[in-house]
């Protein structure tokens, strides 16, 4: 990245110098006491993020890793796999499942819809002894919240195990795990954690252990029955090498986090969510999710305008010093994205929203006039 460009992507997101700092850190002995304290310490906190008294443990993987190891603990060949699917993120836990050789049943919705919960009930109606059930909370391709305490409450009383991917909502968003009985939960470093790639978090309710301790798993480096032995050795460890370096940059980005208030930065994600949604609409621009509600608060897609071409969009958005997303997949061309998660505040969103704005008057598209923007 060119010094002084924004990083208004859904993830990675641009980090605070203090992170920056904390990752010049000399090495220590990765089963060290000090190592031990640290990671206690992050757990302890991450815990409270993800309001759980469940497990937790931190892999040295990005976000897909803990997909993988949660379907990895969970499923034998030919057990039954519910995967609701409405983007490029959901469709990869089914293809994840297929992997492990599981039967896989679909429930999808239009990309640019959030998934029906009468849907999954009726699904779950149908097919008799499903294990668990794939829910994406925030669908990144394509900007979309999913109801996850709706669904929690169908898949509770079917008595599946729920599985959510909330890579790049927790720490943004409100996902309380206990609350909404989520049995297996995600997270990703490089989203609203804004620490660099290479770190994920994932709980295990007491259910899930039930689950995991008489499947017959398909794992060895993401093996979580070993990553609890090895966390409740003296000092605590991980089995393998944990990422020493992202340790110290998320026992940082913690700091922060708390210092700010749990509250006050799922608050602030909520308003600048609102308040890139609102600047988009008042450049005359759609967004492309088909309802205000179901918007993501730590992403906004937004419908490519009649006529721009979205590279060219994203160039000249980049000319103007801010770096924006374009669509994924079958949405390649149709839509940007811009990340609002992690570190991010009105005054980033405002310069991302005059840098839209001034691109698209580059290429001549019509701007609405009443522009929210401020300089
Ligand atoms: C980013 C993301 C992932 C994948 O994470 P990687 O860190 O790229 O492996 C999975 N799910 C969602 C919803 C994401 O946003």
């Amino acid at each position: 990245m060119v010094k002084d460009e924004l990083l208004m992507i859904p993830g990675p997101t641009f980090l605070a110098e203090s992170t920056l700092k904390a990752m010049s850190r000399q090495m220590i002995s990765h089963r060290g006491k000090e190592t031990g304290a640290l990671l206690t310490s992050c757990i302890e906190r991450l815990k409270e993020v993800f309001r759980t008294e469940n497990d937790l443990f931190i892999l040295t993987a990005s976000g897909t890793g803990a997909m993988e190891a949660a379907i990895a603990n969970i499923v034998e060949p030919g057990d039954k796999v519910l995967c609701t699917t409405c983007g490029k993120f959901s469709e990869r836990f089914k293809k994840i499942a297929e992997v492990f050789g599981a039967q896989v049943i679909e429930v999808s919705s239009e990309w640019g819809n959030a998934i029906d919960p009468e849907k999954v009930k009726a699904a779950l109606d149908e097919n008799g002894d499903v294990k668990a059930v794939t829910v994406t909370h925030n669908e990144t391709s394509t900007g979309v919240r999913n109801h996850v305490e709706e669904i929690s409450r169908i898949v509770k009383s079917h008595g599946a195990l729920l599985i959510v991917d909330a890579i790049s909502s927790m720490g943004g968003d409100h996902v309380p795990v206990d609350d909404w009985e989520i049995d297996l939960c995600l997270a990703g470093s490089q989203k609203c954690f804004a620490i660099p790639p290479g770190l994920s978090f994932i709980s295990v309710s007491d259910e899930a252990w039930e689950v995991i301790k008489r499947t017959k798993r398909k794992a060895f480096y993401f093996d979580l029955v070993n990553y609890k032995k090895s966390l409740e050795k003296t000092p605590p460890q991980t089995p393998y090498t944990i990422a020493i370096t992202l340790l110290y940059a998320l026992d940082d980005a913690l700091n922060l986090m708390f210092d700010e208030g749990l509250d006050n930065v799922i608050a602030r994600h909520h308003r600048v969510a609102k308040l890139a949604r609102d600047g988009i609409k008042s450049i005359g621009l759609k967004l492309f999710p088909v309802r205000e509600e179901i918007c993501s608060v730590t992403v906004t897609a937004v419908k490519m305008p009649e006529g721009i071409n979205d590279q060219e969009l994203r160039q000249k958005v980049r000319e103007h010093g801010v770096v924006i997303s374009g669509g994924q997949d079958k949405l390649t061309g149709e839509i940007f994205r811009i990340g609002h998660m992690g570190r991010v505040t009105e005054r980033e969103i405002n310069i991302t929203l005059k840098a839209i704005k001034q691109a698209l008057s580059d290429l001549k598209f019509p701007l609405k006039e009443e522009a929210l923007i401020q300089k």
